[in-house]
């Protein structure tokens, strides 16, 4: 893993300092380009117009893009507004029509992050060519392969990089269109702390109910931009209508952001802070203590289960103990499905280290 990846974030601002990507998900007019354009160049004249020319599209038959012609829209709409463009490309011939039609900033989509062999491709074409890419993570929730995805293009010489987080597909029902899992944000952040971050709003939230709340979620973990899909007319989109707004309704949406200082500075507050933290830090420490007392039990346990040679699940002490800990988890007001996950992995854990214990029988037997 490249230890730094080499970042240049002076192309991501231009004026205002958390970048605006919005445009329609994907071309569909020479006229809806030049109107959704010119929307969003009233609201935000330091935005990046982002729109779809190639679309990967789930199934065969849908609206798969307009190509080349599309282009042409968009350097229209570009010399209209003096918007700069982005758009997505898949494989090396889209590197090079968007190349050729002066598009400012290229972007990877999910479908193609999964894939590396396409991804180098896509590196290679870029080879001595200096301009911007941002990765969206793979649909699924790797966060090596969104990583080796921004190494390829750095390798190839790309230093004006982005991550774009657009959620994660999840079998399990879920109100976003695509899971956050913001914790794989932070890790990244933590990893790569100057590779600016985009949360594109729209393919997490899927409905235009839950944007403002993903925005304001990616402006409280300081997120560098917001990417939000917007066409003049949703209602009759040819993809991702359900998902996308007005310039109008973007300017309210934006308008209802609550900016947030990026940390605390008041001598007062910082002192407050850090007595809370001292307290925090100390039952972490309690946390860890139990735990670990918690993991003893469990070998005792495991021992006896190895003396009688008795089946590491029982079912009917993990239901006692599932229950146990939900009625507890409602008199501490504690949200029940944190206590339950939090439940799972700790019985996960008391199991694995069962099965060592019981494993190791098995090969004393076998060593005999
Ligand atoms: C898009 O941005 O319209 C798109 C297809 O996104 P994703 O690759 O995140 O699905
Ligand atoms: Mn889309």
């Amino acid at each position: 893993m490249l230890k730094e990846l080499n970042t240049n974030q002076d192309w991501l601002r231009k004026g205002s300092d958390r970048i605006l990507i919005a445009g329609p998900c994907s071309a569909e007019s020479e006229q809806q380009v030049m109107e959704t354009s010119a929307g969003i160049a009233a609201v935000n004249p330091n935005a990046i117009f982002r729109a779809g020319v190639w679309k990967p599209r789930t199934r065969p038959g849908l609206f798969e893009g307009r190509g080349e012609p599309a282009l042409q829209w968009l350097a229209d709409a570009k010399s209209k507004t003096g918007l700069r463009l982005a758009t997505e490309v898949a494989i090396p011939k889209h590197v090079e029509l968007a190349l050729k039609y002066d598009i400012d900033v290229l972007w990877v989509g999910a479908r193609t992050t999964v894939n590396p062999f396409m991804v180098q491709e896509l590196a290679e074409s870029l080879k001595g060519v200096d301009i911007p890419v941002m990765v969206k993570n793979p649909i699924h929730p790797d966060l090596q392969l969104w990583i080796g995805g921004l190494e390829r293009f750095n390798k190839a010489g790309i230093s004006k990089l982005a991550a774009i987080h657009r959620g994660f597909y999840t079998f399990e029902h879920s109100e976003y269109r695509n899971a956050p899992r913001w914790e794989l944000v932070y890790e990244l952040k933590s990893l790569y702390p100057a590779l600016p971050i985009i949360c594109d709003v729209s393919h997490i939230a899927g409905t235009t109910s839950l944007l403002n709340m993903v925005a304001q979620q990616a402006i409280d973990l300081n997120l560098d931009g917001l990417m939000i899909e917007t066409h003049c007319d949703p209602s009759v989109a040819l993809s991702d209508a359900q998902q996308q707004i007005t310039p109008e309704k973007l300017r309210e949406l934006l308008a209802l952001l609550i900016a947030r200082n990026p940390s605390f500075t008041e001598e007062v507050i910082v002192n407050r802070m850090s007595g809370i933290r001292n307290k925090i830090d100390e039952l972490d420490r309690l946390l860890m203590k139990t735990l670990g007392d918690r993991m003893e039990l469990a070998k005792e346990i495991g021992e006896l289960k190895k003396e009688y040679n008795v089946s590491i699940l029982q079912l009917d002490r993990w239901k006692e103990v599932i229950e146990n800990c939900m009625q507890k988890a409602e008199q501490a007001g504690l949200y029940k499905e944190f206590v339950r996950n939090i439940f799972i992995q700790i019985h996960d854990e008391s199991i694995r280290i069962q099965s060592t214990i019981l494993t190791a029988k098995k090969q004393e037997v076998i060593g005999h």
